[in-house]
């Protein structure tokens, strides 16, 4: 019985196959403008909260309230009332 020169065959493994990683956060996209330009503030509420149009992110007012009521991690922001006007004098 004569072996052929591809006798053994080789498991022909996909090395190709690579599953794609997602790595990517959600907030790439929008996050760095928020970084370099600020979050832009949609209108605050009575309860002294607001939210970013870009990224979403909870903001709430630290002077209005102590605490984001429902995101713990809310960004702290003054509102329109408690900002400190920059006064140039
Ligand atoms: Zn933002
Ligand atoms: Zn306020």
């Amino acid at each position: 019985m004569q072996q052929t020169l591809w006798g053994d065959r080789l498991p022909q493994r996909r090395k190709k196959s690579v599953i794609p990683l997602q790595t990517a956060p959600p907030y790439s996209i929008t996050g760095n403008d928020c970084q370099i330009l600020g979050h832009t503030l949609r209108e605050w509420d009575l309860a002294g909260c607001s939210i970013c149009i870009d990224c979403q992110a909870k903001i709430f007012c630290p002077r209005c309230i102590t605490a984001h009521p429902q995101d713990e991690n809310a960004i702290a922001v003054l509102c329109e009332r408690h900002e400190e006007r920059q006064v140039s004098a």
